[in-house]
């Protein structure tokens, strides 16, 4: 059973020059325990995915439903406990999704304590190659150390939905692999993980590469249709 299915998902934003539709029809499905990397230009609307899939954003149209329940049936609370329980997010900018006045080892204790997760805080810095770090706060640490902290509390308790956006972008050979080796643990231990990326060596890494073009999502789960959003009675803008 899928953790969240979305159907015909639509997502507008405003713009200068009117409404832009981030998402004109997104048919997805996100599993435990697999690794999917959503790839595709930039502007094409995997950000968009990714915080609707993270219900962080709420969509203009179309049906998603966590569990089988729909998302726009369920309590302000509810969403937040999910938001707390049950996602991992990390942002684009790694430093966006760390408290930033916590060290390293605060970090994962504290994701834990939100989580009500049993962690040994060690053992997780430990994973990432940090363990000289636990000391030091987001700001004393490099692009490629935030990245790796972000990822390992973000995966706190192996969540059912682990989001990543580019979560190696800008890294090296050596970060990259260890974030990329702990997503796929965290989708061993049952996590559904979904990152955003057009890196080839998380691409390698995914069990499945979905593309989004022009906020249309194609690849395993490609309708083979061209779906249209009709912008008349969404009103939300
Ligand atoms: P990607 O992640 O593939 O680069 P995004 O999801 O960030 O794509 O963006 C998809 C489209 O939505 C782009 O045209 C972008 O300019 C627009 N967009 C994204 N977020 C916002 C926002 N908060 N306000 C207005 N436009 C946005
Ligand atoms: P705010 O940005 O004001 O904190 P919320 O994110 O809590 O707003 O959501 C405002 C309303 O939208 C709430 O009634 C909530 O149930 C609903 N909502 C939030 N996210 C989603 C989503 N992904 N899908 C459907 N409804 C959502």
């Amino acid at each position: 059973e899928p953790i969240l299915e979305g159907r015909e998902l639509l997502q507008l934003y405003a713009a200068r020059t009117g409404p832009t539709q981030a998402l004109r029809g997104v048919d997805v499905r996100v599993t435990g325990g697999r690794v999917s990397a959503i790839t595709g230009p930039s502007g094409s609307g995997k950000s968009t995915l990714l915080a609707v899939l993270a219900l962080r954003e709420r969509p203009a149209g179309g049906e998603l439903r966590h569990r089988g329940r729909l998302v726009s049936s369920l309590s302000r609370r509810e969403l937040q406990r999910l938001r707390r329980n049950e996602i991992g997010w990390v942002a684009q900018r790694p430093s966006h999704s760390l408290f930033p006045q916590l060290d390293a080892r605060g970090q994962i204790t504290q994701m834990a304590r939100l989580r009500g997760a049993r962690v040994d805080a060690d053992a997780a810095l430990a994973e990432v190659e940090l363990t000289s770090r636990a000391t030091a706060r987001p700001d004393a640490l490099s692009g490629g150390e935030q990245q790796r902290l972000a990822v390992a509390a973000a995966g706190v308790g192996a969540p059912a939905l682990l989001i990543a956006d580019e979560p190696t972008a800008e890294l090296d050979d050596t970060s990259a692999a260890l974030v990329l080796r702990m997503l796929r643990a965290r989708a061993a231990e049952g996590s559904a993980v979904v990152m955003a990326t057009h890196d080839a060596r998380a691409m390698d890494a995914a069990d499945t590469v979905l593309r989004m073009r022009h906020g249309v999502l194609s690849g395993e789960h490609e309708s083979g249709q061209t779906h249209t959003a009709n912008l008349d009675g969404l009103g939300r803008l």
